[in-house]
């Protein structure tokens, strides 16, 4: 996620640059790492990039004309730098970019512009979108050269050829061209000194146009626009923006045909895009693991490898992490136990008595979200000093655990703006998934299931009758004080990741078991009308267990919630999710995520800032 903005004035005006930093200011929550700005000038284009929070330029733009772009960025690809940060532009001068998302699959397409002989000068993926334009455009010119030439040998048979086009048409093809290249959502905007148009597409990530009689704007949210200009034009996925000047122009990215352009007044109540209309980031968080799952395992088979091949010489493996994070280590210790590997999960803040028996011949992989959880940076630190090899998976770029790390990997779910982890989570668990299956040979087999679970994300998400089941289930469980919920093996860490969440935003007290533990203890505590949860999922034998485990529990009358792919006679209330093998952990987790949320409006709790909690757990 990060924050596009592009401006484009009355002639004589000269005002881009400000307008530009300060679109960038109201959006900087999109993304906080670095930021840039491109203005038009008479000389060519003026462009100046920092790292940080957004501040004030340097240097002013000398002879701006009224037109530039800017962007704030949260890196994905390639670390924080001046010069990864946008917009980036071409080998000639002649245009810049700003991309928000990322290139999936970008390293394939750098591989074939190398050869073409394009030089790349940054890390990130965005410099794909530039290299890529510049062919498409020298493609263009040339089959236009080549038509012309055509035309004046012999003139006649100019109904064969293709009739001229204008520049900015060449230009709009290109970008157009370009998009049809790139796999992953991506929006991006190119400015072109040439043609003095700037065409933006969006896929994925939210584009606004707005509008008034002096100027023209396109950004990622209503928020730079309010005040501003009286009219708004939302920009659906796949469609092409034109701007030249104050005139507008909308096209289908996939067909380049018109389309018709749909303005609406800004009102104060459409400023809701920064949560992309949803009322809390909470819930388009949850949503957007339909896509985040695919995100994080956007790793190349070559780029695992090193890791791999340290993790198959290891004596042991551990896992690590705190809170939530700790539950997808501990799905990952689990993943590489049952391919054979020696591999255990450590809580942070309990591993000290693990620090001593940890060498320089096992490898430690540390999970956590924002990459700068203290529990975490405390053990690993010590094992540094031992020698001990670390991997880490986190979402935050250019964190204190990545730097530490000989291994750096990301979740690359964007920023998690919810205090309560979800994506981050489902994330790291898919991460974990694809490198033990990658250990095993089977990486296209990984990424084909992730892309299926990923399919299946969004059927769920579709259907909105399981959320009303969930919701009429939030309704029911206001008054209940405590809950318990059941999962075997790898739905043991789903019980505790899902109870966890519960509580965090609910403040009630939800108690996560293994079915196993049940008759040891927990059966006590189940009177007539206490709620438990039962997660039916993975093999035969886990199901059947969770299944004895909840007529035992209804046998004492208890009023049993099954989170399974299909209804069962012991199951009071039926919350559906999908089997997904391997990832049924994710799956899983889902109704608990949605419950947590719908539990926590229910209770007029605040579901993105719950009580007493911090988003990264930077103490001890
Ligand atoms: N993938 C791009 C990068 O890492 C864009 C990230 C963003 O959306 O800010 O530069």
């Amino acid at each position: 996620m990060c924050g596009i903005i592009a401006y484009s004035g009355k002639n004589g005006t000269n005002n881009s640059a400000r307008e530009l930093v300060e679109g960038l200011k109201k959006m900087e929550y999109r993304g906080y790492d670095s930021w840039g700005v491109a203005v038009a000038t008479d000389q060519g284009i003026f462009l100046e990039r920092k790292t940080g929070p957004i501040s004030r330029l340097n240097k002013n733009p000398q002879k701006a004309l009224p037109f530039g772009i800017g962007h704030t960025r949260w890196a994905t690809h390639g670390g924080v730098t001046e010069n990864n940060a946008h917009p980036h532009v071409s080998s000639d001068g002649r245009f810049v970019v700003v991309q928000n998302g990322i290139v999936e699959n970008f390293l394939e397409l750098k591989k074939v512009l190398q050869k073409k002989g394009y030089k790349f000068v940054t890390q990130t993926d965005t410099e794909v979108i530039v290299h890529l334009v510049h062919w498409e455009l020298e493609k263009l010119n040339k089959e236009q050269e080549l038509d012309k030439k055509s035309k004046i040998s012999s003139p006649l048979s100019s109904t064969s050829s293709k009739s001229k086009l204008s520049i900015e048409k060449i230009f709009r093809e290109a970008v157009r061209a370009t998009f049809l290249q790139l796999s992953g959502r991506n929006t991006f905007v190119a400015l072109d000194r040439k043609t003095e148009s700037i065409v933006a597409i969006r896929q994925g990530s939210p584009l606004v146009i707005g509008k008034s009689d002096k100027e023209v704007f396109l950004a990622s949210d209503t928020l730079p626009l309010l005040g501003k200009v009286p009219e708004i034009v939302y920009v659906d996925d796949d469609q092409l923006v034109e701007i030249k000047g104050l005139s507008l122009q909308m096209f289908s990215a996939k067909t380049g045909k018109e389309v018709k352009i749909k303005t609406q007044k800004l009102s104060q109540e459409v400023s809701k895009i920064d949560k992309d209309g949803f009322d809390h980031f909470m819930i388009k968080e949850i949503y957007e693991q339909q896509h985040t799952v695919t995100e994080a395992v956007s790793y190349s088979e070559e780029e695992f490898l090193p890791l791999i091949k340290e993790l198959k010489k290891a004596e042991k493996i551990y896992t690590i992490g705190a809170g939530t994070a700790a539950f997808a280590a501990g799905q990952i210790a689990r993943f590489l136990r049952e391919a054979g590997y020696s591999a255990y999960e450590l809580i942070a803040y309990d591993a000290e008595s693990y620090i001593p028996i940890i060498t320089k011949k096992d490898v430690v992989i540390a999970v956590s979200q924002s990459g700068e959880t203290a529990d975490t940076l405390e053990v690993v630190k010590v094992l540094k000093k031992k020698k001990v090899p670390l991997a880490s998976i986190v979402n935050m770029m250019n964190s204190t655990l990545t730097r530490m790390s000989d291994y750096q990997f990301f979740s690359r779910s964007g920023p998690e703006i919810c205090v309560a982890s979800t994506k981050a989570y489902t994330a790291q668990v898919v991460w974990g998934y694809v490198l033990v299956q990658t250990m095993m040979g089977n990486y296209r087999k990984a990424q084909r299931e992730v892309h299926e679970l990923s399919t299946q994300l969004q059927e769920y998400f579709q259907q909105k009758k399981y959320q009303k089941v969930i919701k009429k289930l939030a309704q029911k469980l206001v008054k209940e004080e405590h809950v318990f919920v059941l999962g075997k093996s790898q739905h043991m860490y789903t019980s505790l990741e899902g109870a966890l969440k519960i509580k965090e935003i609910t403040y009630k007290h939800f108690e996560g078991f293994s079915a196993g533990e049940l008759k040891h203890g927990v059966i006590a505590l189940v009177e007539k009308g206490t709620y438990v949860f039962g997660i039916v999922g993975g093999s035969t034998k886990e199901k059947q267990e969770t299944l004895n485990a909840l007529a035992e529990v209804k046998a004492r009358g208890a009023k049993v919630v099954g989170i399974a792919s299909e209804p069962h006679e012991f199951f009071d209330v039926h919350l559906f999710a999908p089997d997904s093998n391997g990832l049924d952990p994710i799956t899983k987790i889902i109704p608990f995520q949605l419950l947590s949320y719908y539990l926590a409006l229910e209770l007029k709790n605040d579901p993105d800032k719950p009580r007493n909690l911090a988003k990264s757990v930077t103490v001890k």
